[in-house]
């Protein structure tokens, strides 16, 4: 399978523009077929309605082959930079190289948009591509395995099925990059097999985003946002709001307005509808874990083993509750009360104990705290709403530390899988080869190399 990959690549087809695009609209026309299949699959692994399929993985793969598609020949083209006079009359240019063999590494919450994202910015930088889907989600990485190889052609996807073991086995290989979607834990097993054949790596990891609301003028839709971008797929999101920091006189407003807008969203306090589940029983009962007696619950807290429903859950704890020490990945969302007035670097310093988020929400009327926030390492920092950065193709999206390194969406995804190579031209002849820059170098040599060169 790699051989075929490797030999498809090595004809330089890829490089060609018309082939990138013809493999784009082929997978552009596949989800349109499929999009009956491809919401089933999603109902099956997750529990996904097929209005949340669309928005959250269908419509939004359909809308990066679109963008790469209206983009492609612009971020293909050489980027002249410029030339020093000393080395007239030549020209220097980055030239986007695909990067070769590549291996796309997702996980099970989002199956669709994080396998086929990854995979529209392989396939425009001219790439041949691995994809390794998550076997917690298994209809979708059964749909991925089955179609991708048909419809883009089996020399130039290739999809790897299975869990620690397959990938453990493919990670063995030599790949020219690696596009890694998931926890830092098994990012650290996925930097050192990279690090075995010095494969540069994206990861694109998770962590506890934070979401602080404080001289906030709206708490209704500051709450609307919140409760949307923490219940979306269940909790189940990378970005989505992980904890609440919420100043004391805001805290009563606050909280009946998430409640009103979780019931407006899901139907009545515990008896969610239309809201994805959790994907598996063992997320499901370390999410119960989370919940303890459930003495700190204000709103929700109903479960349901058998259908993996977990109904939102709104709780009010302290900093050094057990809850405040992981990522929670599930529909629950701690409040944590702050005093009056508390300042922006208090609440930065408090964040940075925990290691570097993905996203940082802040909920604020005032410029100083925005400014502030200029200091907080995050992977991206959103001012009055939340989730709502992925959205913008044009906005890169990446962790830092341990949320991740590395960009993909957009242009950024192009850049992501492709080596810029700094290519040189000079024109060959003697009529511009000036001795001056040829030992032996004599004083009035050095004098003439000092001032070309600057100094
Ligand atoms: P995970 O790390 O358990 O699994 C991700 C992938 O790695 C799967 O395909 C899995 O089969 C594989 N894998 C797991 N353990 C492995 C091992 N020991 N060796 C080799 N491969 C292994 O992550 P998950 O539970 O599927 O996803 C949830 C995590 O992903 C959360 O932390 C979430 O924040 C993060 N995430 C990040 C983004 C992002 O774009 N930054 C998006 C979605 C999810």
């Amino acid at each position: 399978m790699f051989e075929e990959l490797r030999k498809l690549y090595s004809t330089g087809a890829t490089f060609d523009v018309a082939f990138r695009k013809e493999r784009l609209r082929r997978l552009a026309a596949c989800l349109e077929a499929e999009r009956g299949a491809l919401e089933s699959a999603l109902k099956a692994d997750l529990g996904k309605s097929a209005e949340e399929a669309w928005l959250t993985e269908i419509g939004f793969v359909e809308r990066e082959i679109a963008h790469a598609l209206r983009h492609i020949d612009r971020w293909m083209r050489d980027k002249s930079v410029r030339t020093p006079l000393f080395m007239f009359p030549g020209k220097s240019r980055l030239v986007a190289q695909p990067r070769g063999l590549v291996l796309i590494i997702s996980p099970w919450n989002y199956p669709i948009q994080l396998s086929l994202s990854p995979l529209v910015a392989a396939l425009s930088a001219g790439n041949v591509a691995v994809v390794k889907p998550s076997e917690f989600a298994p209809a979708t990485s059964h749909w991925l395995a089955e179609h991708l190889p048909k419809v883009i052609g089996s020399d130039v996807v290739a999809v790897v099925e299975g869990g620690v073991s397959e990938t453990t086995e493919i990670l063995a290989q030599k790949f020219d990059f690696i596009f890694f979607t998931g926890s830092t834990r098994t990012a650290k097993v996925i930097a050192h097999a990279a690090a075995e054949h010095l494969t540069p790596t994206v990861l694109e990891l998770g962590g506890k985003s934070p979401c602080i609301v404080v001289r906030c003028g709206d708490v209704e839709s500051a709450a609307r946002r919140i409760a949307f971008a923490k219940f979306v797929n269940a909790g189940q999101t990378c970005v989505a709001p992980d904890y609440v920091v919420v100043e004391k006189r805001l805290r009563d407003g606050l909280i009946s307005a998430l409640k009103k807008s979780i019931s407006s969203m899901y139907g009545p306090e515990n008896a969610p509808q239309s809201m994805a589940h959790i994907i598996n029983a063992r997320h499901f009962e370390r999410l119960e874990r989370l919940l303890g007696h459930g003495e700190h619950i204000i709103y929700g807290g109903a479960r349901q083993a058998e259908s993996l429903v977990f109904a939102p859950t709104l709780i009010e704890v302290t900093p050094d509750h057990p809850i405040m020490r992981d990522e929670i990945f599930g529909p629950i969302l701690p409040i944590i009360v702050a005093e009056d007035g508390i300042l922006p670097d208090a609440i930065i310093d408090a964040i940075e104990q925990h290691p570097l988020p993905l996203a940082a929400y802040l909920f604020s009327d005032s410029k100083k705290d925005v400014r502030a926030f200029r200091r907080l390492r995050c992977g991206g920092f959103v001012h009055n709403d939340a989730l709502i950065q992925l959205a913008n193709i044009d906005l890169q999206f990446g962790g830092v530390g341990d949320s991740g390194h590395g960009y993909s969406h957009g242009y950024a995804g192009f850049e992501a899988f492709s080596h810029l190579r700094s290519d040189f031209y000079q024109s060959s002849g003697s009529r511009f080869d000036f001795s001056i820059k040829y030992p032996p170098y004599t004083e009035k040599k050095m004098k003439w190399l000092r001032r070309l060169l600057g100094h």
